[in-house]
């Protein structure tokens, strides 16, 4: 017997991707703390921040709110912060 493999497997990593016919074009995110051209984010704006916290109390991720890397981080430590000022809850069930 041949030494060779029948249905060679697929090594992890080298699978091709679904040609990307009639998907979308992601919008164009804007950074919301660029846009305002605001230098700072405030821990005690709650409206605010809530709009970058998930329903279950969770920072979102700049990939869903858009934000720079920079304000991305300046967000995530005002929330921290507001969470320690007890403005914002840490979870929520
Ligand atoms: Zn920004």
């Amino acid at each position: 017997m041949s030494p060779r493999r029948k249905n060679k497997k697929p090594r992890a990593g080298t699978r091709r991707r679904a040609p990307e016919r009639g998907r979308r074009r992601p919008k164009k995110k804007t950074c919301y703390f660029c846009d305002q051209n605001q230098g700072y984010v405030d821990y005690k704006d709650v409206g605010l921040l809530r709009k970058f916290m998930s329903d279950r109390a969770k920072i979102r991720s700049s990939r869903v709110t858009g934000n720079c890397p920079q304000c991305q981080r300046k967000v995530a430590i005002a929330i921290k912060n507001a969470r320690e000022m007890a403005l914002l809850p840490y979870i929520k069930r």
